[in-house]
């Protein structure tokens, strides 16, 4: 049988210090997982709560040095600089203890919200996706193996844009750590290999602008750069 249009090829995540890339399958991210960014929301979710996961379309993967076009129907665009996890192998109803060997590297994302359209969403209790789903939503820069730096569990976490430090933390303050997370996603469905977490963010995201740049760094992950046109 033919495909009654061209096969596309999955978006790949370059591998820092190597020529092999990761392909992209699903783009999940974690909300409400630092205390800090989930007091501000002011849509509560403390340590302990279930955190809230949801879906990015996989194309819209932007890569590091990417430029990133202001999307449409949009007043208020906001970066939230987040530790991205990349699975590597298959699997589900993983435990916890087990959850890291699932786990192929790590990389610096940014979760790019359009946020006056989650919260006209929220007000009207819809579904939120729309908020992020746009071309270049999802910035991740070079994937570094875990193999090579091991499972960060701290290391500071920071945003600039256009020179300003926007957001400052550390990746210790998450409230569900990378194991809790892919163990809590494999309850819900299998993970597969190429999936992505985005795994929240700390206090401080505000919005950008056409013009601005962004550099996010994470300790001992990585960094990230992009351009918003
Ligand atoms: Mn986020």
């Amino acid at each position: 049988m033919n495909s009654v249009f061209p096969l596309w090829d999955p978006l790949c995540i370059p591998i820092a210090n190597s020529s092999d890339t990761f392909p992209v399958r699903r783009i999940y991210t974690i909300g409400r997982n630092y205390a800090d960014h989930a007091a501000e929301t002011g849509l509560g979710g403390t340590a302990g709560s279930v955190p809230g996961i949801s879906l990015k379309p996989s194309d819209s993967l932007l890569l590091d040095g990417g430029v990133l076009t202001y999307p449409p129907a949009t007043k208020q665009l906001d970066p939230e600089i987040e530790m991205v996890v990349a699975i590597g192998r298959d699997g589900e109803n993983i435990a916890p203890e087990n959850a890291l060997d699932y786990v192929y590297g790590y990389a610096v994302g940014f979760d790019m919200i359009r946020r006056d359209i989650m919260r006209d969403c929220i007000a009207n209790e819809h579904s939120w996706d729309l908020c992020k789903s746009f071309a270049g939503a999802s910035p991740v820069g070079g994937l570094r193996r875990a193999a090579d730096i091991g499972h960060p569990d701290s290391g500071e976490i920071r945003l600039e844009v256009s020179g300003e430090v926007r957001q400052q933390g550390d990746i210790s303050q998450l409230i569900w750590k990378t194991a809790d997370i892919v163990s809590r996603l494999s309850q819900y469905s299998a993970v597969r290999a190429g999936d992505i977490v985005f795994t929240g963010t700390p206090k401080g995201p505000k919005p950008v602008s056409a013009g601005d740049t962004l550099i996010g760094r994470i300790a001992g992950v990585g960094e990230l750069k992009i351009h918003i046109a």
